[in-house]
């Protein structure tokens, strides 16, 4: 049988242990699992407690079991629904006891999306919001996934597609309808006319600016200086905030120490770049070198210094990248200067020349408010502050450059040949399909499910 017509199942909550396990089974054989396991087919979208017995009749779990026919389902196939206590033994055996079903398997990464995907339950745009809504770490990423997943993006592609396809259904019919020579004037206007139209909304999207892509991913901020200016000090106190909630990244290594902040709703992440510094040890060579290329990839370089002379260190923070310099240890010197004038100094813009600066103390906390408001509102510029664009992955912007790129074509073309004007109308609509998962995207399908978590 192949495998897409086998009966899936998996873990579709958090691992194990925990009070409650959600196993989902989709797929033909969904009904005999539940016959096999619970006795009995349930009323469907029901939630029923029954006992979970194996083959030999020994009692798995006191369970609830859920039943949910084909189609009106997430996956559109038959699903059924195991809700167990969360604990390894419970989980082993009820995987045995779906397992000795002929014609089941364990899900790959993402299948289940991807059978409601291959069944027409959601377009390639809304498997990608859900991609990002398990995903999302922050709450404004949150709220654009879920906007994604409801068809932010999806909606207004199929009315564009619908209208393009009636657009050249106009032009074909007048080509069909005069035989030989130019589609008369009247058919062909109002043609051309909706075809402006869709190509100036959808340059409109492609218009909205990539915060939304940016969103995705978040932004860098490296945090760079001369050993001892206090960089460790800051990532820790900047980690310890309540606002700022952390999870060490993975990917934590010996020289670069990464902490993630949620800074008002925008994703963040902080590296310690302590270990910038010459030697001669190889390892640690390699270590500096990861952490050089970190803070060059970074959106933001915070240049933190202790002595009040120090300037950046060039090689860091290359020409593109933001550069902040933040006069630390300000309890140690001259009182004077040293409470009263806290907070950002605007310079001048110049290229590696700091565009902000800051007096803090790491230690005392004295100016890291002003820090982290300064942060966020920087944050706000590059990842948008309200309502997000409909386009959040370079693959749609892409897309939608070819398809707007066809509809200039054909409004050029117009009165030069009304089968190419209608060919190139024909061209935005495959675009618009591939923006859908509508045609030949098997490559596209293959890379985004793998992304996904098993039993997704
Ligand atoms: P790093 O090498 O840049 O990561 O520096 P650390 O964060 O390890 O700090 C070096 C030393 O400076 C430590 O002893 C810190 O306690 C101290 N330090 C850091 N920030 C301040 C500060 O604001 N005031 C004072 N007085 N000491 C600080």
């Amino acid at each position: 049988m192949h495998p897409r017509e086998q009966t899936i199942f998996a873990l579709s909550s958090g691992r194990p242990t925990s009070a409650i396990a959600v196993v989902r089974v989709s797929g033909p054989e969904a009904g005999t699992a539940l016959r096999d396991i619970a006795g009995a087919v349930p009323v469907a979208r029901m939630a029923t407690r029954v006992l979970l017995r194996d083959r030999a009749g020994e009692a798995i779990d006191d369970a609830i079991i859920l039943w949910f026919p084909s189609p009106a389902s997430a996956t559109g196939e038959d699903v059924a629904e195991f809700h167990i206590h969360g604990g390894r033994a419970v989980l082993n055996a009820l995987f045995a006891a779906l397992s000795s079903i002929d014609n089941t398997r364990t899900a790959e990464p993402g299948e289940f999306t991807r059978r409601s995907f291959e069944n027409g339950k959601i377009d390639l745009t809304e498997a990608e919001g859900l991609d990002d809504l398990v995903h999302a770490d922050t709450d404004r990423q949150r709220r654009q996934a879920l906007r994604q997943l409801q068809g932010l993006l999806g909606d207004r592609a199929r009315g564009w597609r619908k209208e393009l396809i009636d657009a050249s259904a106009l032009i074909e019919a007048g080509i069909d309808f005069v035989d030989e020579g130019d589609v008369p004037e009247d058919l062909l206007k109002p043609a051309l006319e909706k075809i402006a139209q869709l190509r100036r909304e959808i340059e409109q999207t492609l218009a909205t600016s990539v915060q939304s892509e940016r969103l995705r991913d978040g932004l860098t901020v490296a945090i760079a200086g001369p050993p001892n200016a206090g960089k460790s000090t800051l990532l820790n106190r900047l980690a310890r905030r309540e606002a700022a909630i952390v999870s060490p990244h993975a990917g934590t290594t010996r020289d670069i120490i990464e902490v993630y902040l949620d800074l008002d709703g925008y994703p963040v992440t902080l590296i310690d770049t302590a270990g910038i510094r010459e030697t001669d040890d190889p390892v640690e060579q390699e270590g500096v070198r990861r952490a050089r290329d970190r803070a060059a990839s970074a959106d933001l370089v915070l240049w933190l210094s202790a002595d009040h002379s120090a300037e950046p260190d060039g090689s860091i923070v290359n020409g593109d990248v933001s550069l902040w310099l933040i006069r630390n240890k300000i309890d140690l010197s001259n009182p004077e200067n040293g409470g009263a004038n806290l907070g950002q100094v605007e310079t001048k813009m110049e290229q590696r020349a700091p565009t902000r600066q800051f007096r803090i103390s790491a230690a005392r906390g004295d100016g890291v408010d002003e820090l982290v408001a300064a942060l966020t509102a920087f944050a706000g510029i590059w990842l948008g502050r309200g309502e997000t664009g409909a386009i959040t992955r370079l693959r749609h912007r892409s897309i939608l450059r070819d398809a707007a790129a066809s509809l200039v074509k054909a409004e050029a073309l117009a009165g030069r040949g009304d089968e190419l004007v209608a060919e190139e109308v024909r061209i935005a609509v495959h675009f618009i399909g591939r923006l859908l998962g509508r045609v030949d995207i098997d490559d596209i399908l293959d890379s985004l499910f793998l992304e996904f978590c098993v039993g997704k």
